[in-house]
Parts: C-alpha cells; structure tokens; sequence
C-alpha cells in the first residue's frame, strides 16, 4: 500500500501536512501492513493496547493535543488503509480525550490528556445506552451529587474500549426533568469503586467494544467537565469536530480497496486476457475512483474549515461523514466483486476491509441522522 495520494486534496492541505501523510503512511505500512488479524476477542484487546503504545510512542496523537484536524483525517486515513484497529486505537483516544481538552478544566486535563496523548492511558467516551442511541437525550444514567462526589447509575453499551480503557468520559444526567439539557460530562477512573465492565460485544471485524455498569459508583466533583448540564454540548461539539475523522477512515478503506481491485484486474486473465480490459470492470474502477475523489474532497473541506477556525462545522461534517462512509461501502464492495472468489476468504485484506467498513454508517451518527442535520440546516436557511 503506497502512503496517501494527497495530490487530489492539495487545495485544503498546507506542506507539512503533506510531509505528515508520506510519514504516517509509510511507518503504517512498515509497523502494521504485514499483521494478521486478531484470532479473537481476547487477542484483539491485547493487540488494541499494544497499538496504543505503539502510536503514543511514534508521536501520532499529537494533532489531536494541536487540535490540528486535517493532520487527524490524514492519520485515521493512512491507518485504516492498513488496520482498521489501529485506526480505531487512534479515534477512540481523540474522542475520550477531546472533551477534556474542550473543556479546559486543568487538572483533568493535566491528569489524563497527557497520559492519553503518549498513549500511556487508554480513554474511551460512553454515550450510547440501550435506551439512548441515536437520541442522545434520553440518557438514563444519573449523576446525583453527595457532598464532594456524584453517585452515577446506569449501564452504557456498544462502548469501544470497554472493558481496556484507563479511563472512560462518561454522559449522565444532573437533571433528568431537563432531557438533553439536564446531561453532564465526567471523568470515571477505570478502577472507580462501583464502575464494573459487563462483557464484550463481538463484532464481525476486530473492534474491542462492550457493556460498562455504574453502580453507585462514586465520583469526585472535580472530575465534572464543565458545568452542570453542559454534556450535551460539550458531547455534540467533540462529534462536530471528528466526524470528519470518520470520513476520513473511510476514505483509507476505500482507497486500499481501490488499490487491491486495480492490481488484481491487472494480474488476473479470464477469456485470455486481463480483467482490467474488460470495460465492465474499468467501469467499476473508475466509479469507485470518482466516489472515492469527491469523498476525500468533502472530508477534507471540513476538517480545512475547522482548523481554520470556523465556529461550527456542523454541515460541513455531516456532509463528509455521510457521503464517504456510504461511498466506502460501495467502493469496498464493487473491490470484493473485482477479487471475485478470491475477495470474500477471511485472510484476504478486502474481507478485511468489507467486514470493518460496515460500522462506520452506524457510530458517531448514523447516516440517516447526518441526512436529518444536513436538511435541517438547510431549512434553517432558507426560514432566515
Ligand atoms: C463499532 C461501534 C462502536 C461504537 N462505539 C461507541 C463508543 O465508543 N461510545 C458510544 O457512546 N457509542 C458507541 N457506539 C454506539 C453508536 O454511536 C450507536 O450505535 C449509534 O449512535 C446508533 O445508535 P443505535 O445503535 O441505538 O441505533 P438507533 O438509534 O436505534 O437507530 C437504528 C436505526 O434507526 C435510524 N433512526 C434513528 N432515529 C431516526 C430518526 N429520527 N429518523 C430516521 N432514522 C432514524 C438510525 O439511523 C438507524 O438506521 C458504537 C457503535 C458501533 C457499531
């Protein structure tokens, strides 16, 4: 796999962030492009920690302490081209960690970013519970203040990193009259008293992801980021800012998928001569390559926007989200018809690739929710 193109995306790029993606793709290809997938579960938590040291060491996580997010797509795109967990590694520590930063509130900050940010610790972001997917403000889980601490219940699930994380930021209620508004974001220890890890949930591609239960789980006021009822905000501000990020990785895939479809065409003969010269196939190729150009384009226009300071990118995010995760999906399986019988065996790097891809249309905002905020800005538009 060659490091990424960034020829295509030039316009929204500065020089260093092109010396930035040829560094991340070639020491991705280098370390991670001759690792087989974790066998299980088991391996692949003990492989996911093993990623975070490897990352926090080489220095990747840094644009997310710069806060540097066309650096942050380039680095989910060039890890997700070779390992989706590495790729995962990377997102969750910018998710669990970027409240933190958001919210400026020193001494968590100093206690858990750097940590995070060297991948010394591994952060994870508990959101979602079997009640409050998609509608984020039916959140169950209480925060009840008792004296300098809160006392948190509730289950949360579908939380990646479950079970491995050093510590979790976690969404509950100060004020369950006030829905949405009544939320409040916290900084749980992995080993806070009364927070207990129920199991994993095992999906068809490597992805440590499970159940966390607070059960009068006790903790310190001071770990509250923000003030009482500023986790919906502070929540919907971190997902604004990296769901770029999540084009981004689907970009990777895609462009890896790509690649694989492009070899094989060329290598392969059936009817005495290559794949590649059968216009139905080069059809396929340049669709995915069209689909793919006006996906990267979408990403990086908004992370472009959000570095250069844009109060919201709630649009220009929702559009990139949307549109690559949908075209990664097609492009990764228009790959797998390509590789024909060859595509769908387990080892190969485009089932890889099929299996991992999915996911993506789901977390940080289904695709349908991101087609509820484009038309919704939409018509706020055209209301003014
Ligand atoms: C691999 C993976 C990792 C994850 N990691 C995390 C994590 O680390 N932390 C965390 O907090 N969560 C995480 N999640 C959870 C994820 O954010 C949720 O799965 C997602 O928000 C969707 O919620 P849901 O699964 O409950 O689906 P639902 O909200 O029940 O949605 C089901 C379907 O209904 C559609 N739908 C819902 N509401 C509407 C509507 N108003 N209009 C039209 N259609 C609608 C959805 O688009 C979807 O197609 C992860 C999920 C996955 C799959």
């Amino acid at each position: 796999m060659k490091p990424p193109d960034t020829h295509p995306i030039r316009a929204f790029l500065d020089e260093r962030h092109v010396g930035f993606a040829a560094d991340i793709g070639a020491w991705a290809e280098r370390g991670l492009g001759a690792r087989s997938e974790p066998p299980d579960d088991a391996a692949c938590r003990r492989e996911a920690r093993e990623l975070l040291a490897e990352l926090g060491t080489a220095g990747w996580f840094e644009p997310i302490r710069a806060r540097d997010w066309r650096s942050c797509c380039l680095a989910r795109e060039a890890l997700a081209a070779v390992s989706p967990l590495a790729d995962a590694v990377f997102a969750l520590q910018a998710l669990g960690t970027l409240p933190l930063l958001l919210a400026e509130e020193p001494a968590m900050r100093e206690r858990w970013s750097l940590d995070a940010l060297r991948g010394r610790a591994m952060a994870a972001f508990a959101m979602t519970e079997a009640e409050a997917g998609s509608d984020v403000g039916a959140i169950a889980t209480t925060a009840v203040k008792d004296g300098a601490n809160y006392r948190l219940n509730g289950t949360k699930t579908f939380i990646s990193n479950a079970g491995i994380a050093d510590f979790y930021t976690v969404f509950a209620s100060t004020d369950p009259s006030a829905g949405g508004k009544g939320l409040s974001c916290f900084v749980v220890p992995a080993e806070s008293p009364g927070l207990r890890f129920a199991g994993a949930q095992v999906l068809a591609a490597p992805h440590p992801l499970g159940t966390i239960v607070f059960e009068d789980c006790r903790v310190p006021a001071s770990h509250r980021l923000g003030a009482e009822g500023r986790g919906m905000a502070l929540g919907l501000q971190t997902l604004d800012l990296l769901r770029a990020t999540v084009g981004a990785a689907a970009c990777g895939m895609a462009a890896r998928a790509l690649e694989e479809a492009i070899a094989h065409a060329g290598a392969r003969r059936q009817f005495g001569k290559p794949l590649a010269e059968f216009q139905l196939v080069q059809q396929k190729l340049a669709r995915m390559a069209i689909d793919l150009t006006a996906a990267r384009l979408l990403v990086f226009r908004a992370a472009w926007e959000a570095d250069r300071g844009a109060a919201r990118v709630t649009l220009e995010a929702a559009m990139a989200k949307a549109h690559a995760t949908e075209a990664a999906q097609r492009i990764v399986d228009d790959a797998v018809q390509v590789l024909g019988g060859n595509g769908v065996l387990a080892a190969h790097p485009v089932d890889r690739l099929y299996r991992s891809v999915r996911a993506l249309r789901i977390y940080e905002g289904t695709t349908e929710i991101q087609h509820l905020v484009i038309a919704g800005k939409l018509l706020e538009a055209r209301a003014r």
